[in-house]
């Protein structure tokens, strides 16, 4: 709790620094993102569904190919982050890429679990929060705008059915895990 004030505080800090730098530039690209995945594909990872040995084997040169680095900030990785991407009309989720991230890059990807790891003091939300300004270059409205047009969207999409295509990891995926798992 403690620790979550503390965050907070060096979060709107860095805010203020941050909204001074904004109003003289283009708004600012966000290279680090919330990604939410729909509920009713929650579970059907290809971390998941790929055999033991072959997942590790892609995880590693994942690994290898950013030397160890967080694809997003540079930070030393230790999480192979699947980056999906979703098609609203036809409601297909496909697996686009695999990419190394740090634990608190991971954090902010998975802001929902975050929450609720948060409240059970597991995690410091507010550290999240300030891995994004801090990497987007952004203040603490730019955050709350993107958290809110995240979740409108992840409760949009969980309303329906999707099809999974995994994409160039198509392979990896046992001809029965045709994304519902055993
Ligand atoms: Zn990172």
């Amino acid at each position: 709790m403690k620790e979550e004030m503390e965050w907070h505080k060096k979060a709107k800090a860095l805010s203020e620094r941050n909204s001074v730098q904004m109003k003289s530039g283009a708004p600012p690209t966000l290279r680090l993102t919330v990604e939410l995945v729909p509920k009713p594909l929650w579970g059907r990872s290809l971390a998941k569904l790929a055999p033991r040995s072959e997942w590790g084997a892609l995880r590693q040169q994942v690994f290898e190919k950013y030397a160890g680095k967080c694809a997003i900030c540079g930070a030393t990785a230790r999480i192979a982050h699947e980056v999906w991407e979703y098609n609203d009309a036809a409601h297909v989720q496909r697996l686009r890429d695999i990419i190394p991230i740090c634990d608190v890059c991971n954090l902010v990807k998975h802001l929902g679990r975050t929450g609720v790891l948060a409240a059970q003091g597991e995690v410091v939300q507010s550290q999240a929060i300030y891995h994004f300004l801090e990497v987007n270059g952004c203040d603490l409205k730019t955050f709350y705008a993107h958290e809110r047009q995240v979740f409108d969207t992840w409760h949009e999409r969980s309303r329906h059915k999707w099809t999974i295509d995994y994409g160039p990891y198509a392979h990896l995926v046992r001809p029965d895990g045709d994304g519902t798992l055993p």
